[in-house]
């Protein structure tokens, strides 16, 4: 149950799964990442401790500079491969703590527009959505955007997406959320600690808000839709 992401200057996997590793504290029972890269999404997933998905990414390598990892503590779905995050539909990769409530009813919307389901999760339903938006037309903030007003629930989301490697969106409706800014790499964790080794200049995301994430910096709107200035704050925390 942790989120972390970066837009960095290095291999993004090495460093999502150290900062994942900081969030072992909080406990799981499954963990992935997905990157971009040559415009490609691609994700590795692994059942149990996080060294078995070191260990897969010994043998299966995912390279890409902008990423996003996941710590999955199950509440729909058992914790397997399929169910463990990210998850993606044509050009979106979601990672996802908390509940999205309404799933039911959009999972079934969106098979009746023939989208297909691989997995028990309520997470999937993310990716469909703002897959879908971006069907019509959407440029994936805009999807995003739409994806989130359809969304009940308490959740911090994370979003990716194929062709899009300066690019994250983030959002905190009831699970914390915080960003971290580098030099010319931006980097989200559901807490300070997990960002602590790449930097400790941190904001933390207030309820409601959603975040535009590239490389230049973060631009923050809050639950009404306004532009928003969140404070950029120095933690000090050991490493
Ligand atoms: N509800 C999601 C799932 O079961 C997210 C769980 C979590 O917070 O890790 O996959």
């Amino acid at each position: 149950c942790g989120i972390v992401g970066v837009l960095g200057d290095h291999e993004a996997a090495p460093i999502l799964v150290q900062a994942l590793a900081r969030l072992e504290y909080r406990g799981y029972d499954s963990a992935g990442i997905a990157t971009v890269s040559g415009g490609q999404l691609d994700r590795r997933r692994a059942v149990g401790k996080l060294v078995n998905l070191s260990d897969l990414l010994v043998h299966e390598p995912l390279s890409g500079k902008a990423g996003i990892g996941h710590t999955r503590w199950a509440t729909h779905g058992a914790p397997t491969v399929i169910n463990a995050h990210p998850h993606c539909a044509g050009r979106v990769a979601v990672v996802h703590n908390g509940i999205i409530e309404n799933f039911r009813a959009l999972r079934e919307e969106l098979s009746a527009c023939g989208a297909g389901f691989e997995s028990d999760t309520d997470t999937e339903t993310v990716a469909h959505l703002a897959q879908a938006y971006l069907d019509e037309g959407m440029t994936p903030q805009q999807a995003a955007e739409a994806t989130l007003k359809r969304l009940e629930g308490a959740f911090a989301l994370l979003f990716l997406f194929e062709g899009e490697e300066d690019l994250m969106i983030a959002a905190r409706k009831g699970s914390p959320l915080a960003i971290g800014w580098g030099e010319g790499e931006m980097f989200v964790g559901s807490d300070a600690i997990a960002l602590a080794p790449m930097t400790n200049r941190i904001t933390y995301l207030d309820e409601g808000d959603r975040a535009t994430i590239t490389r230049a910096g973060a631009e923050i709107h809050d639950a009404a839709g306004h532009l928003v200035n969140r404070p950029v704050k120095t933690v000090e925390i050991d490493l």
